[in-house]
């Protein structure tokens, strides 16, 4: 054993299932807490895994008893338990960085606090459709209406595009607290993944990040048609913000760049990240690798970090017939450069994040040409 030390992480999906892929190269033990076949536990056989809600404070308890450092795999967790065992087990990032991120409402708020752009914002909650009008009124429309808490993959998010719509928006978001957002105007979207050691915050390349239907779609590592020099204030501007967290680890940092030219955070997420996905094949350490590092104090040599090639990834999503994903799989197979990634998660559902592929080259218009005909053939199969 390299690594006597256990990591206990709370979640087994995709992103656990890949920390567990990184972790295994080190003989390092993770233990999941989770569903007893869920993704993660798939590729990882010994008994210290927890079976159950990583919501569920008695579960959160149990595993951190059986751990040396706690982390997360999803931020939607039981932070007071993770409070509570605190003083026992190290929890990175803090509990305290999880509660404010898992509210968007108030991880805006509080990068505003800290000096960092973000798109304006205006609690809704208990405000009902008369809330929603005057925000209206005063950001104009379209505006984007928002769950504060439990959003993922665009669920928890309603375009309101004009006052007819309100009723709407307030009945497709039920009784889930709301905020409003301004409308970002944005030229593209570039995302960077952070990483917070104990010594410092470093950062991955800046990539642009491509959403359908506020699902992510694709990641162009480098960005299409953007200058180094926004690149750069793209990776200041995330170090700024992850600067402002307590704890150590990786943090998908996602943002807006308008059309002036603008960075706007739209939003953090204080763990590994699909826009991060690519760095598997595409740097010397991938975000998983990093995340492993920071959170064991394994050091991290910052060239490390670094493209060594251009790469696009591309989701590979549920789509109009149960096997679509696995079409896609197939068709991928012809592709001498993708590598292909499948999370073990059994039934598709139209949108669901089945997998994703990431191709490399020494362009990025040379990836450009491989993958084209996966995203044709992707785009055929949605459902
Ligand atoms: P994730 O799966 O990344 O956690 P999420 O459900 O939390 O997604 P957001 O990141 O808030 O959702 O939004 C999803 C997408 O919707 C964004 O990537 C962007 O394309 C669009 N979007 C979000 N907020 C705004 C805004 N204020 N103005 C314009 N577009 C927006
Ligand atoms: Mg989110
Ligand atoms: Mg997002």
């Amino acid at each position: 054993m390299a690594d006597s030390r256990k990591v206990g992480v709370l979640g087994g999906g995709q992103l656990g299932r890949m920390l567990i892929e990184a972790a295994n190269r080190l003989n390092i033990q993770v233990n999941v807490l989770d569903a007893a076949a869920s993704p993660a536990k798939q590729i990882s056989a010994h008994d210290g895994h927890i079976e159950g809600s990583f919501k569920d404070a008695s579960a959160v308890k149990k595993l951190a008893q059986a751990c040396d450092v706690v982390t997360v795999e999803i931020e939607h967790v039981d932070t007071h338990m993770l409070e509570e065992v605190a003083g026992e087990v190290a929890v990175e990032p803090s509990w305290k960085t999880l509660r404010t991120i898992k509210d968007k409402y108030a991880q805006k708020g509080y990068l505003k606090e800290h000096g960092v752009d973000v798109a304006e914002s205006e609690d809704l909650e208990g405000k009902g459709a008369a809330g929603l009008k005057a925000v209206g009124e005063r950001f104009g429309y379209p505006f984007m209406l928002k769950s504060k808490t439990d959003a993922y993959d665009g669920r928890g998010n309603y375009v309101v595009k004009t006052a007819d719509e309100i009723d709407a928006a307030v009945k497709a978001l039920g009784d889930r607290p709301l905020y409003a957002e301004r409308w970002a105007d944005f030229r593209m979207e570039l995302a960077v993944m952070v990483v917070k050691t104990k010594d410092g915050v470093l950062t991955f390349p800046t990539v642009e990040t491509v959403h359908e239907d506020s699902i992510c779609k694709l990641t162009y590592a480098p960005p299409r048609n953007v200058s180094k020099a926004t690149t750069e204030r793209a990776q200041e501007l995330a170090k700024k913000a992850i600067g402002a967290f307590e704890g150590k680890g990786v943090f998908g940092v996602e943002m807006f760049l308008l059309k002036d030219d603008t960075l706007l955070i739209n939003e953090i997420a204080p763990r590994p990240h699909n826009s991060g996905h690519y760095t598997i094949e595409a740097c010397p350490l991938s975000q998983y690798d990093a995340h492993l590092r920071a959170i064991l104090d394994i050091p991290i040599p910052p060239s490390a970090l670094r493209l060594r090639e251009p790469a696009i990834m591309l989701n590979i999503l549920g789509g109009k017939n149960p096997d679509s994903h696995i079409q896609v799989t197939h068709k991928a197979y012809a592709s001498p450069n993708a590598s292909i990634h499948l999370y073990g998660k059994g039934d598709a559902r139209p949108g669901r994040k089945m997998g994703h592929i990431t191709v490399t080259a020494p362009s990025l218009a040379d990836a450009e040409k491989e993958m084209q005909p996966l995203i044709d053939f992707v785009d055929e199969q949605k459902g």
